[in-house]
């Protein structure tokens, strides 16, 4: 087992799979794809056959899902309830236990449940571990955990906040605190994880003390096609006044809203050309998304009470100098001084892009989330084989 130092990390969706290899002893990354359009025509049949050309792919590398080099499998898992605050070594109790999860993440838990019980039939003898978008945030207190209803009927029914993108959130907040030249511990920091999805996290000393998504994906910023946080009785409504049904209100604030529900278009890259051109519909989405995320700082920094860093992470964090730009702007009253020319320069590493004098540091860190699933899979079988 000694020279088995590669982790395969599979994330399972409900119509791709994706795929890394890579090596813990280098970090080199010898194979990594995206198999998608799963159950179309013309495209893989179901995940088995996903999986079958992934394993294809690999064995052309040299490096077939029977590589004994091979040393673990890391499934990304979604939803890991109250039961998992860690990775887990995948058993047949752990398994089950993702399924009795499933009501939590309907679209996702069944999907990355599939993508564990092929690669188990097909390497039974390989340990496999579950990382948990949801672990990271297990730490945040009751306080910012619990939803102001009946207490016997959110217990009843697991209604809580849970919060997703942890392993995201988990790597940033390290890299961010590693880029200050600083020990994890010893560092505060909200971490703004804007791609697609969106969510920001307060991070204390390393540990996540709250978290804008909730129950679901659903809650918290204004995100490419999901609302965000909104009044309640918005859905109510909908339901009474427009007649809408419990799903056309779930596809409504899940695909119709946030930036495509603003103004039509979910990518920030179209929205900001949009409104280079003078697009009053792209603009007032802008604006929208900004406020929320400004909304949110202003909020995490009372919450921590000391800030050291804001880092700005995924497609939109990384790329959108203009959303950094704005989320920051005029914050000097909190000691956060963007530096503009910093600001404005296009790179795939890690750097900070405030002043000298800012006493917040602002971050723009790239995340890992295939790496990070593989480091925490590598030390959950280095601790069982101890
Ligand atoms: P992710 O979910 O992290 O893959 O992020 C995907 C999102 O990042 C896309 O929907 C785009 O809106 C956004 N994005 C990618 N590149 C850029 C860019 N150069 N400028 C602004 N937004 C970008």
């Amino acid at each position: 087992m000694t020279d088995a130092t590669l982790v395969l990390v599979l994330n399972s969706g409900s119509s791709s799979v994706k795929y890394q290899l890579i090596d813990m002893a280098d970090g080199s990354r010898p194979a990594a794809g995206l198999v998608e359009r799963i159950g179309e025509p013309s495209f893989p049949a179901d995940h088995a056959a996903a999986i079958g050309l992934i394993g294809a792919e690999l064995r052309e590398k040299g490096l077939g899902l029977d590589s004994p080099r091979i040393a673990a499998i890391g499934h990304r898992v979604v939803h890991g309830g109250r039961y998992f605050s860690r990775p887990a070594l995948i058993t047949d109790r752990v398994l089950d236990e993702v399924r009795r999860l499933v009501p939590l993440a309907p679209l996702h838990n069944p999907a990355n449940i599939t993508g564990i019980e092929i690669t188990r039939a097909l390497r039974p003898d390989l340990p496999q571990v579950a990382v948990f978008d949801t672990a990271f945030h297990a730490t945040i207190p009751e306080s910012a955990a619990r939803y102001a209803i009946d207490t016997e009927l959110a217990d009843e029914y697991a209604i809580r906040r849970y919060g997703f993108h942890g392993t995201s959130h988990q790597y940033v907040s390290r890299h961010t605190a590693e880029l200050l030249g600083r020990s994890p511990e010893s560092v505060n920091v909200i971490v703004l994880h804007l791609g697609n999805g969106a969510s920001a996290s307060a991070v204390a000393g390393g540990v996540c003390v709250e978290t804008s998504m909730g129950l679901t994906p659903l809650e918290g910023l204004v995100m490419g096609t999901r609302s965000g946080d909104l009044d309640p009785a918005v859905l109510l409504h909908l339901q009474r006044v427009a007649g809408m049904s419990v799903e056309e209100v779930d596809v409504l604030l899940n695909r119709r809203s946030g930036l495509k529900g603003l103004c039509g278009d979910n990518d920030m890259r179209e929205v900001t050309r949009r409104m280079a051109e003078g697009d009053q519909r792209a603009t007032l989405a802008f604006d929208v998304y900004i406020h929320r995320l400004r909304k949110y700082v202003g909020a995490y920094t009372a919450v921590l009470g000391r800030v050291d860093a804001i880092a700005f992470t995924a497609g939109v964090g990384e790329n959108s100098a203009a959303v950094r730009a704005a989320a920051m702007a005029n914050l000097d009253a909190l000691g956060v001084e963007l530096d503009p020319a910093l600001n404005a320069v296009r790179s795939a590493e890690a750097r900070l892009v405030s002043t000298e004098s800012s006493r917040i540091a602002v971050a723009v860190v790239p995340t890992d989330e295939e790496l990070e699933i593989a480091e925490q899979t590598f030390a959950v079988i280095r601790r069982t084989d101890e």
